[in-house]
């Protein structure tokens, strides 16, 4: 992305979309999760390609393990999508490097949104309860996401990390909302993965209405 557009954007959303949707409680439950001392924060410093690594392998101990997922497989190609025929996760490297642009949670967003499908087709029931609505798998993806990455050990967030996060998801909103294939605007995918951060970051499991409608489908 140009890079003026893309600051404009980022202030427009930060001043527009992101200051609503995180709020202090939001922020301090996730920083809680940094308070374990053993625990590495999110460092790009080793490139994407090791991000990748760490959250694919972190989903694939917590969410994956759970939901009886294969292990799963990923390698750069000219798009970033889940393949559930083959169980692979193809990332597009220009796409993923703009994405550090913004952070490195932004990247660590979009590998466990992917991962997150992958999760979702290991679990037929949940596919098949969103009737091939689109916007129901990818809003579910995200919740899933916020899940993920509140959930693996060895990674902490700190308060940027999480605007970071929120940021991505609100940026990498669908704009066609009457298309089939509609992904789900971007407050949603924001919402969506904000209520999974939250369920995964507090002790008490806080199932909020967004939680509710975007992980639980209900
Ligand atoms: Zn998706």
């Amino acid at each position: 992305m140009d890079t003026e557009i893309y600051v404009r954007i980022y202030s427009d959303l930060a001043e527009i979309v992101i200051k609503q949707i995180i709020s202090a409680s939001l922020l301090y439950s996730l920083l809680l999760l940094g308070s374990t001392p053993a625990k590495a924060a999110l460092d790009l410093t080793e490139g994407v390609e090791s991000l990748i690594e760490v959250v694919l392998t972190g989903a694939s101990k917590t969410m994956g393990k759970r939901a009886n997922a294969k292990e799963i497989k990923w390698t750069w190609c000219d798009d970033t999508y889940y393949s559930p025929s083959s169980g692979l996760i193809c990332f597009e490297k220009n796409f993923m490097n703009d994405l550090a642009k913004i952070g490195d949670a932004a990247v660590a967003f979009v590998v466990a949104h992917e991962y997150a499908h992958h999760v979702q087709f290991a679990q037929a029931q949940l596919v098949a309860r969103a009737k091939n609505n689109t916007m129901r798998i990818e809003l579910q993806a995200d919740c899933f996401a916020g899940v993920i990455l509140a959930s693996i050990p060895n990674l902490s967030f700190n308060k940027k990390d999480v605007e970071n996060m929120i940021l991505a998801a609100a940026l990498l909103g669908d704009k066609e909302y009457d298309h089939v294939q509609h992904h789900g605007a971007g407050e949603n995918r924001a919402l969506a993965l904000r209520s999974g951060l939250r369920f995964g970051s507090t002790k008490g499991k806080i199932k909020d209405a967004y939680y509710k409608m975007f992980c639980l489908q209900k």
